[in-house]
């Protein structure tokens, strides 16, 4: 006969032994959830963020108690995570009921559930006390499942991560430069711009923490954005070119040494510029075509030819190829006074001159007014005045 070398209770009524204990003494001598009573978590104050496995990331939730119980879960589970027995391979979270119901485990694995028991989150540190408990089974002569309950107590304290503190300290690492070419940004694009690359920012920020925009500032030329990081920057050249078209180009600037690794810090300068044509923009090409630009975009531009009145699409390398560029054009307006089959009578509306012109391919009405543009001692139609 065998007995329990910790209790002296004989194994035919408290066995069978495990390494000479008793089922009762062995579950004792061989606790599961190893964890202490006070876990100390931080969140920042500034963005809300927590360190997860060590890296900071952004909260689910912003609502402060929300937060403060997300960064305490969070925590608390982190620290379960790293102090249960080395024997257990694998644990779940599971809700209280289950875990009351769970009589049999295989071995090595542990269910653990979890509730905050009382808590003063209304000013910081916010403290959270959590019952957790713990059913595991660790050997295979067991009859029952180790079940253990602890009070564990997370204290949440507010700090500013590494990402605020930089940007509170004015930290900037790129900066964008939105400028058009030839010519100032208009109000417009100006306002495109900001908006594009506001909402641009948040997509890149839920992966590039660093992403942010630490200063906006308006320039009589255009817009510069100082980022916090470069690659946020370069993102945020490609949606403007995405959207308007235009080149991006890059430049660096020696800024100073890093005390720390002597290595030479450089700052980037993401430049995009956007084509200068614009809605409106009279244009020709290298064989003398007019057109009026209708619309622009990332792919090229819209415009119709002012002599066939046709729209057509026209990519930037097209653009570029045909060496289209900006004419000047002196509006007018014109009444046409009479119409032959290849031939229409115009009369200025300002210097009553009258003049003939092809019949272009619309319809036109004798006695109507109509707006007229000249392109390098040409006339053509616009459209009729409205
Ligand atoms: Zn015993
Ligand atoms: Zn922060």
């Amino acid at each position: 006969m065998r007995f329990c070398y910790r209790c002296g209770i004989s194994e035919s009524e408290g066995g069978p032994l495990i390494d000479g204990l008793c089922q009762i003494c062995y579950r004792k001598e061989n606790p599961v959830l190893l964890i202490e009573g006070e876990i100390n978590t931080e969140l920042c104050g500034n963005c809300g963020s927590y360190k997860k496995r060590g890296v900071w990331v952004d909260p689910h939730s912003y609502e402060l108690e929300e937060l403060i119980f997300e960064v305490a879960d969070n925590a608390l589970l982190e620290t379960i995570g790293d102090s249960l027995d080395e024997r257990i391979r694998e644990f779940k979270i599971v809700h209280f009921d289950e875990l009351e119901e769970t009589v049999e485990l295989p071995v090595g694995k542990a269910l653990v559930a979890f509730r905050p028991i009382d808590w003063h989150i209304e000013y910081f540190p916010a403290i959270i006390t959590y019952e957790v408990r713990v059913k595991a089974k660790t050997h295979e002569l067991q009859r029952e499942l180790h079940d253990e309950a602890k009070k564990v107590t997370v204290y949440v304290r507010q700090t500013v991560c590494p990402r605020c503190s930089k940007f509170l300290g004015g930290y900037f690492e790129a900066i964008l430069q939105v400028r058009a070419e030839d010519r100032p940004l208009t109000e417009e694009e100006r306002k495109a711009i900001g908006k594009l690359v506001e909402d641009k920012v948040d997509e890149i920020m839920r992966r590039d923490r660093m992403g942010f925009i630490q200063d906006t500032i308006e320039k009589e030329e255009g817009l510069d954005f100082y980022m916090g990081s470069t690659s946020s920057a370069r993102k945020l050249a490609q949606a403007i070119r995405e959207r308007f078209g235009g080149t991006i180009s890059e430049a660096y600037e020696l800024v100073g040494v890093d005390r720390q690794t002597s290595r030479e810090v450089y700052r980037t300068s993401v430049s995009v510029r956007i084509p200068k044509f614009q809605k409106g923009d009279l244009v020709t090409d290298r064989h003398g075509n007019v057109y009026e630009v209708e619309r622009v975009d990332g792919k090229g531009m819209g415009m119709r030819n002012l002599a066939t009145l046709e729209s057509e699409h026209r990519d930037w390398k097209t653009i570029k190829r045909e060496g289209m560029d900006v004419v000047e054009g002196e509006i007018s307006e014109a009444m046409v006074t009479s119409i032959t089959p290849t031939e229409v009578q115009l009369m200025d509306m300002q210097t009553y001159e009258t003049y003939e012109l092809g019949r272009p391919p619309m319809e036109l009405r004798e006695g109507e007014v109509y707006r007229m543009v000249e392109v390098r001692g040409r006339k053509y139609f616009l459209g009729r005045k409205e």
